[in-house]
Formats: structure tokens, C-alpha cells, sequence
């Protein structure tokens, strides 16, 4: 978060302050109101407001009333009928507490001030435009706030703050990812509403994140039947939003599946592979069994597609010579066939994960082979990456420094290798809390990860350090790249209860030659981090 930013923040924070004791009088003379029916709608939405948003400005008791407030009103909305003497008094001491804690000033620091900080950081389409989120949130505090620190990461943001403007916007130019509070001034599910319209409409789908205060069964029902992705309770935390934000574009980023076909029919070969291919996956053919074991080096598949019966040898024996493979040991095996026979599918079930019988309709293989290498990348990426920051784990980045070196010496591109270790970090977790110092590591991953071209391969070595392997690059070129991120990473304030404080990070450099193994080559950059600690840190060295 830069200076700016947290000025802006401080100013959003005392507005709240400010707009707090109106907020509440207002409140209090609804509840009042004995004259005129109880306009609960309205009442309920401004009491709503505040249940969301209180604490993310440091008013966390207050919120925490105000959510007690909130559900007193459900059950009399729920109810339907008049408001008893009983309810409004019970109703009334809420509000009166709420404007004693409004008075007393927050309690807590906020929720919103320790956001993810890495400036233009948020996915970029290959066409080189940042994505566009529309955000749909009627708190025009909690809107302004998002919307700018969503900004501030990069990404292009529109804030609508009821339904029918972010209707005719979607259809207008539908974004890349909405992010939708469940209450508008429509209705207490207003925006699951919207969604679900905007579906039923056969819009194209996009991510759809839902944010509320709203807990409960019906709204958390509601937005799962329109087509939310993911849902947030409010107070937000900003690190868990983005996140979310991040991981619901990623399979937008993705690369295509990677599928390998194997049937002894030429033009059923071909058919299927058209088939998956429309629904955008790569797709490498073979009608000669004899044919895979290049295929499997060279292509890599996701998932492979078996004909069960075929002349030369059966779809089990291929699924045995592929599993003869320690690396895929783990693909999905899908396969196809016209068998009826119970048995017999039930046997090759125990060699693949799937029997698909012939004719299979097109969309249903489509989406079979999509799920299916879709929970294989997950798992994948449960083994491979670092539970804490996403990044590759130690023993994926050393496979993957051993594949970058063989490349190396193949064909002669430079290679270049960075480590990585955050300066003084124990100080970080003495003086402000773990919880602080993982957050510290998960922005830097961010920060790496983004940085970085899609070529180079990132990952946490251990405790706090990372490693960075950066093929077709010379050592100049790859500690000028560190430097920068260096320089970046230096200047991110990091927010605690405790206070405010900046971090930094060592980094030595070096370049592969051919005589080079993993580990000569990692001692070598671990040497060259070595001295950059010790010759001052908070700078990249070569060695
Ligand atoms: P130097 O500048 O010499 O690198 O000093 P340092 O304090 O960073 O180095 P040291 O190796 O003494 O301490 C590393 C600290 O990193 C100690 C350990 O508690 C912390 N650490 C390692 N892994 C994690 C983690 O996952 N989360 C948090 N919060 N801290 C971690
Ligand atoms: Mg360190
Ligand atoms: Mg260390």
C-alpha cells in the first residue's frame, strides 16, 4: 500500500467516523416511528449497511450490533406482522448501544488497512488490457474503498450501486468478473437476483463473486443457484478477497487442456478430436496404440482417451504401459467403447477412472474430460505448490531446476538462477505475529508471481526464501529483473495492529554452464546471497 493509499484510507475511515451518529439517528427514528407502518425494507438495508461495513472501518462491537439488530429485524420481516412495544424497546437498546460504541471511536485497526499492496499486480490479458471487474455494492464507503484498492492492484474497476445499472452495463460490455453485494436497494437478494437473471439471459459466463453480509442459508442458497462461484462474508478481509478474485480469473488464463486420443478408427478419431477441440482443449490423435510412448514424452498429456478394443492390443494393456510411468502415474484415463458388457467395463474401470460408452454425446464427453482434468490440475497443484503461497514447493522447483539445466546444456540458451531470502524476518514475526509475517510471504509470492514472465519458474526454497529459475536469460539481464522486484518489494508498507513497517529481501544471481549440476548451481547463488547479506543486504549480488 503506498502513502497515497493509505492517506486515502485514513480519509474513507474518518468519513465513516463522521457519517456514523446520522447513520444512527436515522436508525433510531425509523425504529421510533410509531405513527406509520414500519417501512422495514428500508430500515432493515440501512441497518444491513452497517452490520457489513463497521468493522473493515474499526467499529467492530458496533458491527457486531448491528448484525445482532439485523437479525431481530429478519424475524420480524419474516414474521410478517406488526411490530410489538416488546420488539421496537429490544430494538431501540441496539441502536443506543451502537451510538454509545459510535462515540467511543473504533475499537479495533480495521480490517481493510493491511490489503495486498503490489502495485499492477492483477491479471493481464495477452491483449495487454487488465481486467475489468464490475463491482455492484450499494455502501458507497465499502464500494469507493474496493473499487480503489482493486484499482490501485492494477485492475480496470466500475461500481454500480443497485441492480439496474449493473444490468444494462452487464449487457452492455459484460466484464471479465463481477463481484456482486447479495442486498441491494432492490431487495434483500437483489443481487442474486441480478445474476441469476443476467444467466438466464445466456449471457456469457464469467466469474461471479459474491460479497454480503448476509449469511444465512437463504441467500447463501440463493447466490449458489444463480451461479456464484464464491461467496464472502463480510467484514471482508482484503487479502482473502483478492485472493479469491485472483483464482477465479486464473482458469481464464489457463492453458488449454492437454488431451491424447487413442482409437484404432481413423474417422473417429478425428470426430472426437474435433469435438474437443471446439470446446478449446489441444488434442494429439493416434489410431496406432504403438504410437504413444513419443506421444506421452513429447506432448505431456492432462488426460488420455482409450479406445477399449482395438486390433493390435486391448485399451487395458495401454493403460498398464502408461502407468509403468512414475510421472503418469496420476493422469486421468477416460475409456471409450461400445463394450456392453458389465464385467468387462467394470475391469476397465480398475485400469482408468472412467468408462464412456459408445456413441458418447458431444457435450457430455466435452465436459467429462473437462472436469476431469480440472481435478487433476487441483490435485496436481495441491502436491506440487506450497499450501501458504501457491508457489512451487521445494522438491517441485529442484525436478523443475534439473528439466531448466538438461534444456541448458541441450541447446546452449543461458540460464539464469535467483535465491531469494527476506532480510531480517524473524524481527518481523518477533515484533508483529506470525499471522503478519505468512502475510508478508504470501505479497511477495504475489508480487513473483505476477512479476515474473510465464516462462520462469517460481518457488519458496523454504522458511523465507524462494527460488527463481529464469530460462534465456543471461545473469545481467536476470539480477536487473531482481533488482527491480528488489526495489518493489522495498518500498510496500505492510500494515500490523502494532504498527506499520517495510521489508526487504537479499538475492544472489548466477548463470548456468554446462558442467553445472542442481546443486552446484544452487550453492553458487546461495553463495552470492551469502555475501549480499553480509555486504549490507537489501540488494541482489552475482556470483
Ligand atoms: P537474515 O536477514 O539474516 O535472513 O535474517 P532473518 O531473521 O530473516 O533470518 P533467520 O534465518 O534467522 O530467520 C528466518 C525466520 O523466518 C525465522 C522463522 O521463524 C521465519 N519463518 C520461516 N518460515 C516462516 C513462515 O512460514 N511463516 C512465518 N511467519 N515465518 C517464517
Ligand atoms: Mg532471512
Ligand atoms: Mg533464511
Amino acid at each position: 500500500m503506498t502513502v497515497e493509499d493509505q492517506q486515502q484510507l485514513r480519509q474513507l475511515e474518518a468519513e465513516f467516523a463522521d457519517g456514523l451518529a446520522q447513520r444512527l439517528r436515522e436508525i433510531a427514528q425509523r425504529v421510533c416511528n410509531t405513527e406509520e407502518h414500519l417501512d422495514a425494507d428500508v430500515l432493515f438495508r440501512q441497518v444491513h449497511s452497517l452490520s457489513g461495513s463497521a468493522e473493515s472501518f474499526g467499529f467492530k462491537a458496533l458491527g457486531e450490533t448491528a448484525q445482532r439488530l439485523e437479525q431481530r429485524l429478519t424475524r420480524i420481516i419474516d414474521a410478517g406482522t406488526q411490530m410489538v412495544d416488546e420488539q421496537r424497546q429490544q430494538l431501540l437498546e441496539d441502536v443506543t448501544e451502537m451510538q454509545r460504541l459510535a462515540r467511543s471511536g473504533p475499537d479495533t485497526a480495521g480490517s481493510l488497512a493491511p490489503a495486498a499492496s503490489a502495485q499492477d499486480t492483477a491479471p493481464v490479458w495477452a491483449n495487454g488490457q487488465a481486467c475489468l471487474i464490475y463491482l455492484v455494492e450499494d455502501d458507497p464507503t465499502l464500494g469507493q474503498l474496493l473499487s480503489n484498492q482493486l484499482q490501485h492492484l492494477g485492475y480496470r474497476v466500475q461500481l454500480f450501486k443497485d441492480r439496474q445499472a449493473a444490468e444494462s452495463a452487464i449487457q452492455q460490455c459484460p466484464p471479465d468478473a463481477l463481484v456482486v453485494d447479495v442486498v441491494l436497494p432492490e431487495g434483500h437478494l437483489a443481487g442474486a437476483e441480478l445474476v441469476a437473471h443476467m444467466h438466464g439471459l445466456g449471457a456469457a459466463r464469467m466469474p461471479v463473486m459474491f460479497i454480503s453480509s448476509r449469511g444465512d442459508w437463504e441467500a447463501r442458497l440463493a447466490a449458489a443457484r444463480a451461479g456464484g462461484d464464491a461467496y464472502l462474508a463480510k467484514p471482508l478481509d482484503l487479502n482473502v478477497f483478492f485472493s479469491q478474485l485472483e483464482a477465479l480469473l486464473k482458469p481464464q488464463h489457463a492453458e488449454p487442456y492437454r488431451v491424447l486420443l487413442v482409437d484404432d478408427m481413423r474417422s473417429l478419431v478425428d470426430y472426437y478430436a474435433h469435438v474437443l477441440r471446439d470446446a478449446g482443449m489441444q488434442v494429439e490423435a493416434l489410431t496406432r496404440p504403438e504410437d504413444i510412448l513419443p506421444a506421452l514424452a513429447g506432448f505431456k498429456p492432462e488426460l488420455v482417451l482409450l479406445d477399449l478394443h482395438m486390433p493390435s492390443v486391448s485399451g487395458m494393456d495401454v493403460a498398464k504401459v502408461i502407468r509403468q510411468n512414475p510421472d503418469l502415474f496420476s493422469v486421468p484415463i477416460i475409456f471409450l467403447s461400445a463394450e456392453q458388457d458389465k464385467t468387462l467395463q467394470l475391469e476397465a474401470m480398475r485400469q482408468g477412472d472412467e468408462f464412456l460408452q459408445k456413441p458418447v454425446d458431444d457435450k457430455y464427453l466435452a465436459t467429462i474430460v473437462a472436469l476431469r482434468v480440472e481435478r487433476a490440475r487441483e490435485l496436481g497443484s495441491l502436491m506440487y505448490r506450497d499450501s501458504l503461497t501457491g508457489l512451487l514447493n521445494h522438491g517441485t522447483l529442484k525436478y523443475q531446476l534439473g528439466d531448466a539445466l538438461h534444456r541448458m546444456q541441450r541447446t546452449g540458451q543461458p540460464l539464469s538462477v535467483a535465491m531469494l531470502d527476506i532480510d531480517h524476518f524473524k524481527q518481523v514475526n518477533d515484533s508483529y505475529g506470525h499471522p503478519v509475517g505468512d502475510r508478508v510471504l504470501r505479497q511477495l509470492a504475489r508480487l513473483l508471481r505476477e512479476r515474473l514472465r510465464s516462462v520462469d519458474a517460481v518457488g519458496r526454497y523454504g522458511g523465507e526464501e524462494f527460488c527463481l529459475i529464469m530460462p534465456d536469460t543471461h545473469v545481467s539481464a536476470a539480477a536487473a529483473v531482481v533488482d527491480k522486484l528488489r526495489n518493489h518489494f522495498a518500498g510496500l508498507i505492510h500494515s500490523a495492529d502494532a504498527g506499520e513497517f517495510k521489508c526487504s529481501f537479499s538475492a544472489g544471481v548466477t548463470e548456468a554452464v554446462a558442467s553445472d549440476t542442481t546443486d552446484l548451481l544452487i550453492k553458487r547463488a546461495d553463495e552470492a546471497l551469502y555475501e549480499a547479506k553480509h555486504t549490507g543486504r537489501n540488494r541482489v549480488v552475482t556470483g
